[in-house]
Order: structure tokens, then sequence, then C-alpha cells
């Protein structure tokens, strides 16, 4: 298994809380998203660099055979292609598959006025720096460090982050792509905690191109 202290010594990238980046990535470099507060939901997306295969939740979960990925599953995108391997999970796990990203409709539902930053908002923008172009639609994301309480009866709950500060993971791009994060705004449902959003960090492995895109 990988061995984390090595990524410290990686190129580090900033992600404020609420905000998104994009990082292209070549086939075999890794990648380091530490949760570093505590309790923050990563919404994570991975794009072919041709834009035409993005990471699925839904071939993932059949792929693993698992609600959520633990260190050592192969992610796999809408062709059911290998595109991530998680190989490094210092984190209580859990990492949702099942919710959406937020987006405007969803805190206009939630009651709130005016504009408030989404994860959606957070991909689309950070794609569009990519050269990838603008998205037509925000695939569903993994979302790290995310608690979902799934019931006997099937019931749903979103319920605060278990992630303690210093959480982390690491991934490792199975194919060229332009891996996404943001670190999610939610402040109406308290998934980020009472706190959040907060930032985290990326630690990105050499070469040089594995350097942030997007803001
Ligand atoms: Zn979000």
């Amino acid at each position: 298994m990988f061995n984390w202290p090595d990524a410290e010594l990686w190129p580090s990238v900033t992600v404020e809380g609420g905000s998104g980046r994009a990082v292209r990535m070549a086939a075999g470099q890794r990648v380091g998203v530490v949760n570093t507060h505590g309790q923050q939901v990563v919404d994570t997306w991975a794009v072919t660099l041709t834009g035409e295969r993005y990471l699925s939740m839904s071939h993932t979960r059949l792929a693993i055979g698992r609600l959520s990925p633990t260190a050592g599953d192969v992610l796999v995108d809408d062709q059911r292609q290998p595109i991530l391997a998680l190989v490094c999970d210092e984190s209580p796990g859990g990492h949702d598959t099942l919710i959406p990203a937020c987006d405007a409709r969803r805190y206009r539902a939630l009651g709130f006025q005016g504009y408030h930053p989404s994860c959606a908002d957070n991909y689309a923008h950070a794609l569009a720096g990519t050269g990838l172009g603008a998205s037509a639609r925000t695939p569903d994301p993994l979302n790290l460090f995310m608690a979902v309480d799934l019931s006997a009866a099937g019931e749903l709950a979103l319920v605060p982050s278990a992630a303690q500060a210093g959480a982390r993971v690491v991934f490792e791009a199975l194919q060229d792509l332009v891996l996404v994060v943001s670190a999610c705004p939610q402040d109406l449902v308290p998934i980020n905690g009472a706190d959040g959003p907060r930032r985290v960090q990326l630690f990105i492995e050499g070469p040089a191109s594995g350097t942030a895109l997007g803001a």
C-alpha cells in the first residue's frame, strides 16, 4: 500500500472552503487530498481529456460491489473503464456515492435567497478553465468524507462528516484526466459540521504538468 508521508513533498494546492479547483493528471500520477480542519466534504470528479467520459458513481458501485470505495478499489468511468484508484484512505471512510452535487436549485429549495456558491458551479467553472470547455451537465460526484446514514428501512439521512482534522486519501489516475474537486459550500445542512466550509489541501505528484488549472 502507498506510503502517505511521501506525498507531503509533492507540490501543494490549497482549495479554499466553498471553492473548486481542477488538476490535470497523467495516467500513473497520484494526488493526495487532505481534510485540513476535518468534516469538510470534498465533491470529486474525473473527466477524460477528450471530455467524453467521466468517473461514474453508478458504474463504480457495481464495479466495487459496495456503496462506498475503500483503499485498493478501482473506480470506473461511464464506459466501465478504470479511471481512478483509491490507493490510500486514512479517514473514517464511508465516502458518499449517492447524493448529487449541490446546486442553485438545492439552495433555493432550502430557502436561501440570492446567489449561493455550489459544487455544481465550482465544477463548471473549474472545468471551463482547463480547455475542456464548459460542461453541459454535472456528473454525480464522489463525495469524499461525506457521511450519509442509510437506515434498515432504506431511508437516507445527511449527517455531519466524521472526518477528523488531517483525514486524507490518495488517488492514482488510471487514464490521462482532469480531476476536479470542490470544498462543498453547503452551510444550510450540517454535512460540513458546524463551522464549514473550510479549506482542504491537494498534494500533486510530479511532473510539473500536475499543476492546478482552474480556480
Ligand atoms: Zn456541495
